[in-house]
This record gives C-alpha cells, sequence and structure tokens, in this order.
C-alpha cells in the first residue's frame, strides 16, 4: 500500500516554519507497512490545494492532509476536498455544541467562525479532537481515504493514535512488517553501496534504505509478509549476505550506537579506558560518556591542546614534539600511552590533528591530517587519516574512528 501525504498552510512555505507532521505520519505510516511514495507542502490556497488533492488521489490509494482546519478564511482544507472528492459539506450541529462546550470550560464565548469548523464531508466519520477544536475526518470512497487532520501536532498525534490508526489496521491488508539496521562505520558510502548494492537491488522486499553521516552509515532493512516468521525470513536472508560482505566494518545489528558498543564492549571485559585528546577537544570523551553508566569504564581524559599541555600534564617528551611536530604519529602514541599510565586504565586512546579551515600556522600538515592511538600496556597501534569536509565533520569522523579502533582492539580484529 502506498500514501501520500500534503501538509497544508503558508506558514510552511517560509523559512520560519517546517513541516514536521509528516515525518510523524511516514514513520506511523511505514510502521503499518504503508510506503509514503510523496509529499507535499501547500499554502492556503484553495485552487492549488483542490488541485493538488485530484492529482495526488489519481495516483495513491491513500491521501493524508494536515492543516488548514482552523475556523478562519485562510483554513480552506475542508472547501478544497469538498470540491476535490466531488461531495458536498455537511453542517453538524454536535460538533458546534461540543466546541461550545469547549469554550466554556474554559469561561469564554464560542466565536461564531467557529461554527465553520462543524462542516464534514458527506460521508465522511467526525474524528474527535481531545486537545483542540478543529475535528479530524476520515473519507472513503470510490478512490480510496483521505484523512483530514488539524495541523497542531499536539492535536494531531493523539488524533492520529486514538482515531486513525484503528481504522487504517482495519482498512488496510492485513501484513507483518519486521526491520533490522546495520550500522556500520568507517567507511565512505559509494565504498559501501559498491560492495552491497549487487545483493540488495537483487530485493524488493525487504526494502534497503541507506542513511550515511560522517564515518557512520546506517543500512536498514524493512521486509513485509503475511507473518511474522514469513517477514523475519525475508530479512534474515538479505542480512545475512550484507553481513558477509561488510563482516568486520558493522559494528552494531540492533541499533546501538557506536559508543554504547564500545562502553559494552569494556565492561563485558572488565577494562577501563582514559583518553588524550587535541583536535577533538572533548568530542571523544564527550561521546563516550554520553552513555549512562559510562563511570564504569571510564576513568578519564585530557584536553591537551597546547604543546605545553602535552609534557606538562601528561609527559609527553618534549623531544618528540620538537622533532615530529604536535601533529605526528609519534606524538599521538606517546599521549595514548602517557593517558593510559597516568589514569591506570587499560586502554590509552588519543587523538591529534588539524581540524582546519585553515592549516596550523608554520605547519606544513594539510587540513585534515588526524594521528589515532590506541595503547595497552604491551602495543600501541596508530593510524594516519586525511578527512575531508569541514572543521566539525573532520573532528566528528575523528571521534567515530577512535571509537572504531577501540571497538576493533576489544573484539580482538
Ligand atoms: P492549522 O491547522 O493550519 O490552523 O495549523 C495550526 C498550527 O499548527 C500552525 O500555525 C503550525 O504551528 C502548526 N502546524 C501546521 N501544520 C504543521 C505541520 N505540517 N508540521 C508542524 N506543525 C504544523
Ligand atoms: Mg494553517
Amino acid at each position: 500500500m502506498t500514501a501520500e501525504i500534503l501538509a497544508v498552510g503558508s506558514e510552511l512555505l517560509t523559512p520560519q516554519r517546517v513541516d514536521t507532521n509528516s515525518l510523524y505520519l511516514t514513520q506511523k505510516l511505514n510502521e503499518l507497512g504503508v510506503e509514503v511514495v510523496a509529499k507535499g507542502v501547500i499554502g492556503d490556497d484553495r485552487v492549488r490545494l483542490t488541485q493538488a488533492i485530484e492529482q495526488a488521489r489519481a495516483r495513491t490509494p491513500l491521501l493524508i492532509l494536515t492543516g488548514g482546519l482552523g475556523p478562519t478564511e485562510d483554513d480552506v482544507t475542508r472547501d478544497a476536498a469538498a470540491t476535490a472528492c466531488g461531495c458536498n459539506l455537511v453542517f453538524h450541529q454536535e460538533i458546534v455544541d461540543a466546541i461550545e462546550a469547549r469554550f466554556r470550560s474554559f469561561r469564554r464565548a464560542m466565536a461564531p467562525i467557529n461554527r465553520r469548523q462543524a462542516y464534514i464531508l458527506e460521508g465522511a466519520e467526525i474524528l474527535p479532537n481531545e486537545r483542540g477544536t478543529a475535528p479530524g475526518q476520515w473519507l472513503r470512497d470510490q478512490a480510496g481515504v483521505v484523512i483530514l487532520l488539524p495541523g497542531p501536532p499536539n492535536e494531531l498525534k493523539p488524533m492520529f493514535e486514538a482515531q486513525c490508526l484503528p481504522r487504517l489496521v482495519q482498512w488496510l491488508p492485513q501484513r507483518h512488517i519486521v526491520a533490522r539496521v546495520l550500522r556500520v562505520a568507517g567507511m565512505p558510502e559509494s565504498d559501501l553501496d559498491q560492495l552491497i548494492s549487487p545483493i540488495y537491488t537483487r530485493y524488493t522486499n525487504p526494502v534497503t534504505t541507506i542513511l550515511a553521516a560522517p564515518g557512520d552509515i546506517q543500512v536498514h532493512f524493512r521486509a513485509h509478509g503475511s507473518s511474522d516468521a514469513e517477514a523475519r525470513a525475508l530479512v534474515e536472508e538479505l542480512s545475512r549476505q550484507v553481513e558477509e560482505a561488510l563482516r568486520d566494518k558493522i559494528y552494531s545489528r540492533d541499533g546501538e550506537s557506536l559508543e554504547e558498543v564500545v562502553g559494552r564492549l569494556l565492561s563485558e571485559r572488565g577494562a577501563t579506558l582514559a583518553v588524550a585528546e587535541s583536535c577533538t577537544g572533548g568530542l571523544l570523551a564527550e561521546r563516550i560518556t554520553s552513555v549512562p553508566g559510562s563511570s564504569r569504564y571510564f576513568l578519564g581524559g585530557w584536553v591537551s591542546y597546547s604543546s605545553h599541555a602535552k609534557t606538562a600534564w601528561l609527559g609527553v617528551s618534549p623531544q618528540t614534539l620538537e622533532t615530529h611536530g604536535a601533529v605526528s604519529a609519534e606524538a599521538a602514541r606517546e599521549m595514548a600511552q602517557r593517558a593510559r599510565e597516568a589514569a591506570c586504565s587499560t586502554l590509552g586512546v588519543s587523538v591529534t590533528g588539524v581540524a582546519g579551515p585553515a592549516p596550523d600556522p608554520g605547519s606544513s600538515h594539510p587540513v585534515g591530517l588526524v594521528y589515532i592511538a590506541v595503547a595497552d600496556q604491551q602495543s600501541c597501534e596508530v593510524k594516519e587519516r586525511r578527512f575531508v569536509g569541514e572543521r566539525d565533520r573532520v573532528r566528528l569522523q575523528a571521534s567515530q574512528l577512535a571509537l572504531d579502533l577501540i571497538r576493533r582492539k576489544l573484539v580482538g580484529n
């Protein structure tokens, strides 16, 4: 089943207001196995809205409209929907009575214009509004289903859950949905897609969606079937092949974030961690400590930005910094080792690099050059990377790689 969503309101066409209702509705519809194939934002314009409704209904069996159900002249959704669906609007006195009662409970009188909200598409079911005056509407005709919902999210959400979900479950063919998300670190999106697109493009069920962020990619699978077991088996079949292709690049199969995975692995092994950060300025420590319970394994860290801080606080040798520079594999190695020793932790991790946007004064290092070291008692591994992008992106990718190296060290690959 497919659906379209139209968000109505001229304010949504300005830079000040964002249509969030369609995101909420898309999530809810996806959970029911309904795919949103198009959505739009239309100003408070009767003619344009009528056209948009007609076009959407000709393409898709389910259309949800949000907004434009208020009492004022610019609220045109009822009129446009009636014209587009070829039906009359019918006045319902019981709606006026309910709105009047609502105003009375606030010790206010209902304005005459609120009577506009009592007009319902002929044949539509009225969806009561617990939080406001505008009732929603559910119309089922030969073209499918049209749902009219109020714009304010705090009115729309409870109405959708209490009134629309049960009706949709009844109306939609019985389907079971199973989803899985694989999370991958340290791989460019194009490399990942090259590797796995020959696999997932062979399947239309499950549907595969790839969401990429700097240094972090989520691969989503959603399958539907006539039973839970059938949908689960479909996800399993595709996921197994993709997991084989990506192997140790995958850090989670159940939605866990990289910092959560690292925290869990440290806890399971009774291991502890200390960090020494230069170019990430505390971002690594922030991410590690964003996980509840991180005090069990995170002992502390240094944001050692200057050379003086690296030598005076951490004990990195001045010769190392003089000979190789603060952005070097040698500096990274010593920072990780000294942090580990000073904190008496199992692992010490360091990050040093050039976040940009300009190269460091007097340095020949390119922007984005980062060294990351992970030390334990026996050894210390150092990685050199050239990250591309703005300052924030370089810092985020550096913290991501540092976390992934900790993960790899803990799982032994
Ligand atoms: P309306 O039902 O058109 O009177 O909308 C009333 C208010 O709801 C607007 O002023 C917005 O603040 C909010 N609203 C309307 N449509 C949306 C939407 N698609 N997403 C988020 N908020 C909305
Ligand atoms: Mg509006």
